[in-house]
């Protein structure tokens, strides 16, 4: 792809956002536009049209999206349907309307069926019954690489649909209320060990299976996925191994160097069984991620470390 390709990249302060900020810098894409919240709601029809209409992007990036963890999802599900599906309709539709020829959507791995069998290839999606405690979202995000794949067929563009497994990184959410798995129990652990607290609780049984790809390998693929002018289809960006949650909290107590005892809590919902993606299209044209999950969780533990206590300085002076 053109260096100088003028890329949107909706969602830039989010994890995804600012790790293809990140990415497309450090590789010389040099003209890279972006809007704050405030100076573009994307899901303000009239905004987004006005945007697009002048701002003359090749190639969108659309990282934008209401996310959360498992409770979250499972409360909000009105919430994460309408934003989610404002954003993807108002974007794609006037991506499309001002000529923009490349378009990457970014879903998740939520899409896929509860009971998929594992590892999951592309071609499972809406095979059987979604998982409830996240189908809003994933119904939304089923319309955003399905409004892809037909404004392809019948307008001749060329959108992308990548659909990453649990990701975890820089910018994450810590926030209780709506975080993930990771940044949860990084937040937790790191808590329990300040204050010596002699246990720590998981969320369900520990049982349920997930893989984690650190943020970076995923703007890695995209970048990839450009420029070697993959312009359509959908694609599974992992990692193609997984863990058990129970191991995941283990591997954080230990990287935060918290001894206390984990507890389990079974009242709170496992989720899907088992969530692993089969990452063989993506590899065969060449992309595998290489962040290692240990080190991955590492560097993330000081970069949570590096805004947590910044945070705590800033409202204790
Ligand atoms: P999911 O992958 O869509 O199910 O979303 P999450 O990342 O929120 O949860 C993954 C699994 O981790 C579920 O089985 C949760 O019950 C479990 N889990 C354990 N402790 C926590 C926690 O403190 N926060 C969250 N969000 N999940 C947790």
């Amino acid at each position: 792809m053109d260096k100088h390709a003028r890329i949107y990249v909706a969602g830039h302060r989010g994890m995804v956002g600012s790790a293809l900020v990140r990415e497309l810098n450090a590789h010389g894409y040099r003209d890279l536009v972006t809007r704050t919240h405030s100076e573009l709601d994307l899901t303000d029809q009239h905004e987004v049209n006005s945007f697009f209409h002048d701002a003359r992007i090749d190639v969108v990036l659309l990282a934008a999206a209401r996310v959360g963890g498992i409770m979250a999802n499972a409360t909000q599900p009105a919430r994460f349907l309408y934003e989610n599906l404002a954003i993807e309709t108002n974007v794609i539709h006037a991506a499309y309307r001002a000529s923009v020829a490349r378009l990457v959507f970014f879903g998740s791995s939520c899409i896929y069926p509860k009971l998929c069998p594992q590892p999951i290839r592309e071609e499972y999606l809406l095979s059987s019954a979604l998982e409830p405690t996240n189908d809003a979202y994933a119904i939304a995000k089923i319309a955003g690489l399905k409004m892809c794949n037909a404004y392809n067929s019948e307008y001749g563009t060329h959108y992308v649909s990548l659909m990453p497994t649990n990701l975890y990184g820089p910018n994450d959410n810590y926030d209780p209320r709506g975080s993930h798995v990771l940044p949860a129990l990084i937040r937790k652990a790191h808590e329990a060990k300040i204050a010596r607290a002699p246990t720590l609780t998981v969320w369900g049984t520990g049982a349920p299976r997930r893989e984690f790809l650190h943020v970076d390998d995923l703007a890695a693929a995209t970048r990839f996925l450009l420029e070697h002018d993959v312009g359509e289809g959908v694609y599974n960006v992992g990692v193609g191994e997984d863990l058990s949650i129970r191991e995941l909290a283990e591997c954080v107590a230990r990287i935060v160097d918290y001894r206390g005892e984990l507890v389990f809590d079974a009242t709170k919902p496992d989720g899907t069984p088992q969530k692993l993606l089969d990452v063989s299209r993506l590899a065969s044209m060449g992309w595998r991620a290489s962040i290692d999950l240990e080190d991955g969780i590492a560097k993330t533990y000081e970069d949570f470390c590096a805004h947590h206590c910044a945070l705590e300085a800033a409202s204790n002076g």
